[in-house]
């Protein structure tokens, strides 16, 4: 199969696990990951009618960037803050926010650039120490500090990367955690211009239907798209 089928396959399966879920299909936004892929398999996938691409590295993205075809960015990997400068203007949204100190250097630099950032909070409900990301009891203080701190942010909700599991049922509860985080997120008297819970990002090649049926609203789909990867 060639990226454009593959993808086709994988905007089928979004869509059973849509329809099973009782949810509408453009809720749901499907990420194609791109790391380790070049520009031109990038763009088959634009040409196929893929919307959104996610990349995990700062340098990745900045080597790719001006051979893309004009599509929406996602940072999604664990951001150093001595990269935000260089991505500010180019992503859409970054997923992988877990500190305060880089949510201040993406303020410092949206500012500059004249924009407000729209972030996902990395939440690790499984605390595994491989793995970025706050435990759940950090969020709300979190989230305060912020919003206290932060004018050109906006926190738009949740992202996570659960356990890497054989079986895709393993994920589910990590899943429905993160949903119920959102929810509770939603009843946070915050404003609406800081703070606007309306995104979970989860759900990849292995376990996106069941991310789906749990309430994700951005899956991040790399391999399943562009097949293998194979890392230099
Ligand atoms: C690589 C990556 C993905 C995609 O993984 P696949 O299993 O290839 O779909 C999703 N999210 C993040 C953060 C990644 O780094």
């Amino acid at each position: 199969m060639d990226i454009k089928e593959r993808y086709l396959q994988v905007l089928k399966l979004k869509e059973e696990a849509t329809v099973r879920s009782g949810r509408s299909g453009e809720e749901i936004i499907l990420i194609g990951v791109t790391k380790t892929h070049p520009a031109e398999e990038i763009n088959q996938a634009i040409d196929a009618g893929i919307t959104d691409i996610g990349e995990n590295r700062a340098q990745e993205l900045l080597e790719k960037y001006n051979d893309v075809k004009p599509v929406r960015w996602h940072f999604i990997g664990k951001l150093q803050t001595n990269k935000v400068k260089s991505i500010i203007d180019k992503v859409e949204m970054i997923h992988s926010v877990d500190s305060i100190r880089l949510a201040r250097e993406i303020d410092k630099r949206a500012k500059m650039a004249g924009k407000r950032m729209d972030i996902l909070i990395q939440v690790n409900s499984a605390m595994e120490d491989t793995k970025t990301g706050i435990h759940p009891k950090e969020l709300k203080s979190m989230v305060a500090d912020i919003i206290d701190e932060c004018d050109n942010v906006r926190i738009c909700g949740l992202m996570c990367i659960p356990p890497i599991a054989e079986n895709p049922e393993d994920s589910r509860p990590y899943f429905k955690e993160m949903k119920t985080l959102l929810e509770n997120m939603k009843m946070w008297d915050f404003p609406r211009s800081k703070l606007s819970p309306t995104h979970i990002s989860m759900g990849m090649s292995g376990d996106f239907q069941v991310a789906i049926e749990e309430g994700s609203t951005m899956i991040r789909v790399g391999s399943s798209i562009f097949g293998p990867r194979n890392y230099k």
